[in-house]
């Protein structure tokens, strides 16, 4: 798995993307349909599609997964491997630098097999390229030597599956897009099905959780698996040292509380984006660039990680000028909208 564990840093704790911190959350992940929590209308589509492609004896269609960081896309493809009997490959969009990477990839595939790429919208045009012919009609077009004696063969490959996940589907090109047949989207889990997740997690990691417990975890992280998962393992910390190991809403409350996330899952950089919009925008409408110059993140980790959840909140919104906080922002972080009467005469 290309998965970059070479930056040592402490993470914070609700970024949504892959951190050192979740090298040890492989084993959390769910491997069968029936114990994958939530994203009910994806499952359903997908145990047709492949109980369908299972009894045609055919691989299962190309499937495009996007939806924010955390959300369970890696793990759906390894479900769909396992579903379908199949190997799993994984690489990503930025590691496979050159045509040549992919087609050797390509190459080695099994028939059947699921290759997974993560960050689809990152794939340089070049190896974009050569994909279409494989996705469509699994061959592969290989240029041997250079200039005028230059000359190209057709590849045969296996069937198989190509699973592609993204954060950003709109950056996908159309004829990438065009080429999955099965198009998915995830979205937030609610707190109920957290909680069954941090309740399942916990069951793996040994640890004995009271319903509260997992009720308090699953409140506070955003609709996103990985950040439950994450807080459980700190809140995990406290309970052994503080709660005679079981993880109670006391136990999780304290551990919370220490790293400074609040009742609803919001964090500093949360609340540091909110209130800035307030403080120095009147609320906005202010560009993302413009914004994340202001609080000195990068514009992307705002867009994938921190509004989806603000937005789901209703604490934000997005406007053709850019973002706009709302009513509820304010109260909860106690600030008063100024100037109002100005505008209402
Ligand atoms: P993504 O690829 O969308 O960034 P991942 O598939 O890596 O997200 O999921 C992050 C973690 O969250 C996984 O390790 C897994 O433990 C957990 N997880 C995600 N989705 C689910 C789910 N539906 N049920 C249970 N655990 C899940």
């Amino acid at each position: 798995m290309s998965i970059d564990f070479s930056e040592e840093f402490e993470a914070p704790l609700v970024t949504a993307s892959m951190t050192p911190q979740d090298e040890g959350e492989f084993s959390l992940r769910p491997r069968t349909l029936m114990d994958y929590t939530g994203q009910e209308k994806a499952k359903g589509n997908l145990s047709v599609y492949i109980e369908a492609a299972r009894r045609r004896s055919e691989p299962l269609d190309h499937v495009l997964l996007y939806g924010p960081p955390g959300l369970g896309k890696t793990t759906l493809a390894g479900v769909i491997a396992n579903e379908m009997g199949v190997n799993m490959r994984v690489t990503s969009g930025p590691a496979i630098e050159k045509a040549g990477d992919l087609a050797a990839l390509l190459t080695n595939l099994q028939p059947g097999d699921v290759l997974f790429i993560d960050e689809i919208h990152r794939l340089n045009r070049a190896v974009e390229e050569i994909l279409y012919p494989a996705m469509e009609d699994f061959v592969i077009d290989i240029m041997i030597g250079k200039g005028p004696s230059a000359n190209s063969i057709r590849l045969d490959l296996p069937r198989f599956t190509l699973v592609g996940a993204t954060t950003r589907a709109g950056q996908l090109s159309s004829p990438l897009r065009d080429r999955f047949g099965v198009q998915l989207r995830l979205e937030l889990y609610t707190q109920e099905e957290l909680s069954r997740i941090v309740t399942r997690s916990a069951a793996l990691l040994q640890m004995e959780i009271d319903p509260q417990g997992a009720a308090e975890i699953a409140s506070r992280s955003r609709g996103t698996p990985r950040i439950a998962n994450r807080i459980l393992r700190r809140v995990r910390d406290y309970a052994q040292l503080y709660y005679d190991g079981v993880i109670t809403k006391q136990a999780a409350d304290h551990a919370l509380n220490q790293l400074e996330i609040d009742h609803l899952g919001l964090d500093a950089i949360d609340r540091r984006m909110l209130t800035a919009i307030i403080t120095n925008y009147g609320g906005g409408p202010v560009g993302l660039e413009t914004l994340a110059a202001t609080i000195g993140e990068e514009a992307v980790t705002l867009e994938d990680v921190y509004e989806p959840y603000l937005m789901q909140i209703g604490f934000l919104t997005r406007t053709p000028r850019g973002r706009c906080v709302t009513q509820l922002a304010y109260d909860h972080l106690h600030l008063e909208r100024e100037g109002q009467q100005q505008f209402s005469i």
